[in-house]
């Protein structure tokens, strides 16, 4: 859909002209066509990655990882299909053109097949009960500290660089990519390192009770679908560079465009994740939702209320 939506309104961003300058030519629309590209881009190599996952036997479960692909892909293509009837104008709303049928079949992506919101959960949670398991073997290593020092010593400096958010990098995984792409590994590295330390850091907060925090796991899973993005987008731009496949420099530049976005995005949610519900709002949207609740609707009075006594 955002290929023949990309197809559609580059043709007429070209020959629309406002302002004495064709559409094509502002960079409020140049930003709006780049941003479909790259997330057409992360589409397709997230579909093929996981597909390719499926097709060679050697992962017998990919239900966290077609998970990711929905939820992601539904989401850009939404966002996508609106923004192309943005850049249609008037047009763009009319029953002649595809553009309105084109949002509205989008929309029930985000529905259908699982919802978004009940499959953010299924993404965290599945990542998260692996960790529980993981942890709750090291937990029980750190209480007798004496017999494994060396475990000790290592998990305190660890904690001391994640408390300064300055974890070593170890995975060496710019030795599997093109040079090119040096930066985007470690970005890459570095939010998976980050993402370890912030599912310890939630459950130790909540414990058990981690299945009612959804506004930490829906972090948390995207925190797994940014990381799942770059891994699928680097692989992917490298192969292409190192075989020479057409148009490579395009996919090595997308490749990086994207992962320093999702590096953003990661960034921004652990930082919420860390700072916890009472300072990063999530309290405060509780609070109002429970008072439209409560009070069955929009809650806040007229202004002109009291004039009118
Ligand atoms: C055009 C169309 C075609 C369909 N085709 C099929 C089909 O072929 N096969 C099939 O099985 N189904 C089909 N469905 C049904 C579809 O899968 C469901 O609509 C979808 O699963 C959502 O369920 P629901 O409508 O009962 O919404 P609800 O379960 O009532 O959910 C409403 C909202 O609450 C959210 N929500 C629910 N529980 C929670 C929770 N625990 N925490 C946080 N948020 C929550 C949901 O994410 C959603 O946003 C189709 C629906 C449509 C509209």
């Amino acid at each position: 859909m955002l290929r023949r939506l990309l197809k559609l309104t580059t043709e007429h961003a070209i020959t629309r002209h406002q302002f004495g300058k064709s559409l094509s030519q502002f960079g409020l629309i140049k930003h709006k066509i780049a941003q479909v590209a790259l997330d057409a881009y992360v589409m397709e190599s997230m579909a093929y990655m996981t597909a390719g996952m499926l097709d060679s036997n050697a992962y017998e479960d990919c239900a966290v990882e077609a998970a990711i692909v929905k939820i992601f892909s539904s989401e850009a293509c939404y966002s996508g299909a609106s923004e192309c009837l943005q850049i249609l104008g008037g047009l763009g709303y009319m029953k002649d053109y595809p553009y309105e049928r084109m949002l509205r079949d989008s929309r029930i992506l985000l529905i259908f097949e699982g919802t978004n919101e009940i499959l953010r959960l299924f993404v965290a949670l599945m990542g998260i009960q692996t960790a529980g398991k993981e942890l709750r073997e090291l937990v029980k290593k750190l209480r007798t500290p004496f017999e494994f020092p060396g475990l000790v010593v290592r998990k305190s400096l660890e904690r001391w660089r994640n408390k300064r958010a300055e974890p070593k990098l170890k995975l060496h995984l710019d030795e599997f990519l093109h040079p090119s792409l040096k930066g985007s590994a470690r970005k890459l590295e570095y939010s998976v390192l980050r993402l370890q330390y912030i599912v310890e850091l939630v459950l130790q907060r909540h414990g058990a009770k981690i299945v009612d925090a959804q506004q930490e796991l829906a972090r948390v899973a995207n925190i797994v679908i940014d990381i799942y993005a770059m891994t699928a987008v680097l692989s992917r731009s490298s192969r292409a560079y190192c075989t020479g496949m057409r148009n490579a420099q395009d996919e090595v530049l997308m490749a990086d465009t994207v992962t320093a976005l999702a590096f953003e995005r990661v960034q921004k949610n652990v930082k919420e994740l860390e700072t916890g519900m009472l300072n990063n709002l999530d309290c405060q949207y509780l609070q109002i939702a429970d008072r439209v609740f409560e009070s069955k609707g929009y809650p806040i009075e007229h202004p002109l209320v009291r004039t009118i006594w």
